[in-house]
């Protein structure tokens, strides 16, 4: 009972009876003082702290239709939470409405058909566990506790993707309530502009209640593990790294990981804490072509350990978990890269030097492949060149050091800057880097901005990386 004062999109306040809500929202409504409400208006990254007005947590396709019809006709703020890992925290906003899809999980695989529907509160592992049942998968990123709606609709790429492409290469269709809160069917013949546009153009054109992709064979035993390096080799290990991918096969991925050592139980003792560079690996094709594809990359240096060998592959999904577990603080700031020069290696070998925290890293997220098979107007991801996408990973724990945190990033990410491509995985900005939208998106930029007038014209999905 009671009255709830809710945000509105100009910013004036609206007063309302908690009746209206609870007669106009469907599914578990939860309120700032109701119990379940601040698990609910948490998310991964310790930095973003909100507190949303009202929290939606809906159970079906019509509570979304109603929640997004509520926060139109009373202009209200709105957002929508999928995993919840967004680093800038866009699934929840200030006094607004968050639409939360943590009751909304099912995966369903058609074996034959090899397709799969998975609702938007679905995360990667959730996805994983259901379809390598069938030895199937859809290529998506490389923490398992991602949720699988905020990475789709940025693009997503991880371990699978230079052989099956991105998420959203994979996406058949998606059902979507609009900002005029009409439920549509979309895909590459209904509604062809919001399909181009929701394959990496995030939540700016609605809200997806249910996706439905395409399977792959592969798994449920891969090759994987790790090769991890002493950091005094560091130049040396990413130019051969750089030598040894310029030839890998598509079935193979290995992303670099710069940071110091955690305490994994291969590693001996007197590493843990050091410096490293860890070679993280996945192979997806034949177990017995393995050795010989993953041989150039192990015959790199002379490593402090090699773990490489078969895996699960839901299982090798999860083997980064331990080190991106909610709760933290996080920044990130990063850049897509052609190749590593002597200049810009350097620059990553002194903040590696330089590491504020020990949770703290930079990564080489290798991408390529099929990808680069895409026509880089095909979807709103424009940079389907091969590269890396390098993030600048600061964490840590204490308030007090937020401002050195950050600015170690920024430092490093200015210093690249003159390296680097000029573009960004949407997916990687921070909160305060709306400017960055622009070079995400790059020639598609000017397409999107035309659908969003189109389909959201008073920009109601705004909480997002906003096409504004
Ligand atoms: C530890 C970690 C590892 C990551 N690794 C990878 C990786 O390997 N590969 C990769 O590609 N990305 C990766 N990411 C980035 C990830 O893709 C984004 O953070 C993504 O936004 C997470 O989706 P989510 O649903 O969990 O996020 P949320 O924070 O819940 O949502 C993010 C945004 O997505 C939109 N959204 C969510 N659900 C819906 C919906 N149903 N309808 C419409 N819009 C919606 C909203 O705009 C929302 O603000 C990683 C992120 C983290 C934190």
């Amino acid at each position: 009972m009671g009255t709830l004062t809710l945000k509105k999109l100009d910013g004036s306040s609206l007063k309302l009876e908690r009746t209206t809500t609870d007669s106009a929202l469907g599914g578990q409504i939860l309120y700032p003082d109701s119990e379940g409400y601040a698990a609910a208006s948490t998310v991964w990254n310790a930095m973003i702290e909100r507190r949303p007005g009202v929290i939606a947590r809906v159970a079906t396709e019509d509570d979304v239709v109603r929640a997004v019809a509520f926060a139109r006709s009373n202009g209200l703020r709105l957002a929508v939470k999928g995993g919840g890992h967004n680093i800038a925290g866009s699934a929840l906003v200030d006094g607004g409405l968050v639409v939360d899809f943590e009751r909304m999980k099912r995966v369903t695989v058609d074996p034959k058909a090899r397709t799969a529907r998975v609702e938007p509160g679905a995360t990667l592992a959730d996805v994983d566990r259901a379809t390598q049942e069938h030895g199937l998968l859809v290529p998506t990123g490389v923490n398992s506790t991602t949720g699988i709606a905020g990475l789709t609709l940025g693009g997503g790429f991880g371990w699978t993707t230079r052989k099956f492409g991105l998420t959203i290469d994979n996406l058949r269709s998606v059902r979507l309530v609009t900002a005029d809160a009409r439920a549509l069917h979309v895909d590459r013949n209904q509604h062809s502009e919001l399909f181009w546009a929701i394959r990496g153009g995030g939540g700016n054109f609605g809200v997806v209640t249910e996706f439905v992709f395409d399977l792959h064979p592969a798994g449920p035993e891969v090759f994987a593990g790790l090769v991890v390096h002493p950091f005094a080799d560091f130049v040396n290990v990413v130019k051969s790294y750089e030598r040894a991918l310029a030839n890998a096969p598509d079935e193979l991925t290995c992303w670099a990981v710069l940071r110091k050592a955690p305490p994994l139980p291969f590693l001996p003792t007197e590493w843990h804490g050091r410096e490293v560079v860890v070679l993280a690996m996945c192979y997806i094709g034949p177990l017995a072509n393995a050795e010989a594809a993953t041989g150039p990359l192990r015959a790199i240096g002379r490593p402090i350990a090699d773990v490489v060998g078969p895996a699960p592959f839901a299982g090798w999904q999860q083997a980064l978990d331990p080190l991106l577990t909610p709760g933290a603080r996080n920044y990130w700031k990063s850049h897509d890269v052609a190749s590593f020069n002597d200049a810009s290696l350097e620059i990553i070998r002194q903040a590696i030097n330089e590491l504020p925290t020990e949770e703290c890293e930079v990564f080489f997220g290798h991408v390529g492949g099929a990808l680069t098979r895409v026509a880089s107007d095909a979807t709103a991801w424009p940079n389907r060149a091969a590269h890396f996408a390098v993030n600048v990973h600061t964490r840590w724990r204490d308030a007090r050091d937020d401002q050195r945190c950050v600015a170690w990033a920024r430092r490093i990410y200015d210093r690249l800057a003159p390296h680097a491509m000029g573009s960004l995985y949407v997916n990687f900005i921070p909160e305060g880097d709306e400017a960055r939208v622009t070079d995400a998106y790059g020639a598609n930029y000017e397409r999107l901005v035309s659908i969003k007038r189109r389909f959201d014209p008073d920009n109601l999905f705004r909480a997002n990386q906003n096409i504004a």
